[in-house]
């Protein structure tokens, strides 16, 4: 397969930031080709991780190195698991945390007053971003895991605990890659046919085991279908939540779905899928990731952490 290049406009932003940091060897480092000639190079003028002049050969402590070597290993990783281009570096996460509001739409009775966890789609943000998040937990595919911590592809996952309990293992280890774990209800019901109180043990009941099985309880929370009234959110108000992230698109392993009606991604939408293999669809969770990444790259976004913009 063939890596492509990224895009100009992604391509400047390095540059740029390269060259605010001091590191203009990176600008070359982190694509794939395209900006080879030394002229372009005002640093070191030498290949990337490098150091003419100064002691020569690659050095494994100098960071302009590392970062080369970084990028190598990433261009690796993205032809093995098959992508078309390197998935692009999100920015730091945002000194200032965007102040996150009910969808247009999507507010309860009292959700101001009462200070309930708004339900959004999208983080307002004007970076290149979108927010990968993972629901349910039924397929438990450990190339999935390898193919993330391979890319550096950060991802929310929204566990349903009568689907997760039969191997809590699984998920410790997407956490111990920093990857974060929310609540997604104990048994995924309809969550408007039931009551306050119902919600409520569903809601703390999953909260509970969260705080045991991974050590803390999550301040996200997702209904499940996306299917919420007021009580939802004043229950998980109750329980410690703070937000209640749905989607702006779903991605499955043959197609997208897109809730806007111009069918494509905005800077900080919330992209949803599931924990889904070869019983479920037509394909594995690397298959579906595949299709994910290579759209959102194409697109000129990168994929943040959701929990870093809350
Ligand atoms: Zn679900």
């Amino acid at each position: 397969m063939r890596v492509v290049v990224q895009n100009d406009k992604f391509r400047a932003r390095l540059q740029r930031v390269a060259l605010r940091s001091g590191l203009a060897a990176l600008a070359c480092a982190a694509v794939v080709s395209g900006c080879s000639a030394p002229g372009t190079d005002p640093g070191s003028g030498g290949a990337p991780g490098r150091q003419p002049g100064r002691g020569g050969p690659d050095r494994p402590t100098d960071p302009r190195a590392r970062l080369a070597a970084e990028h190598e290993r990433l261009v690796a990783a993205t032809r093995r698991w098959d992508l078309d281009q390197v998935p692009l570096t999100p920015p730091a996460p945002p000194a200032v945390k965007p102040r996150i509001t009910p969808r247009d739409g999507f507010e309860v009775d009292g959700q101001r007053e009462e200070n309930l966890p708004p339900v959004f789609t999208t983080v307002p943000t004007r970076q290149k971003v979108v927010f990968l998040t993972i629901d349910d937990g039924d397929n438990k595919d450990p190339d999935f895991l390898r193919m993330m911590s391979d890319l550096k592809v950060p991802y929310s996952a929204f566990l349903s605990n009568y689907l997760v309990k039969n191997d809590y293992g699984y998920f410790r280890r997407m956490q111990s890659e920093g990857h974060t774990l929310n609540n997604h209800t104990l048994t995924h019901p309809y969550l408007p046919g039931l009551s306050y109180e119902e919600q409520k043990d569903e809601i703390c009941g999953m909260q509970a085991v969260m705080k045991k099985q991974f050590g803390k309880a999550p301040t996200v929370f997702r209904p499940p279908y996306g299917d919420y009234n007021g009580d939802t959110l004043r229950a998980a108000k109750s329980c410690g939540i703070r937000y209640a992230p749905i989607w702006d698109e779903e991605v499955f392993v043959d197609h997208w779905e897109y809730r806007d009606d111009d069918r494509s991604l905005h800077p900080g939408d919330i992209v949803l899928t599931h924990f889904r293999g070869r019983n479920d669809w037509n394909g594995t969770m690397v298959d579906d990731m595949r299709r994910f990444l290579n759209k959102v790259t194409r697109d000129g976004y990168a994929v943040a952490r959701l929990e870093d913009y809350l």
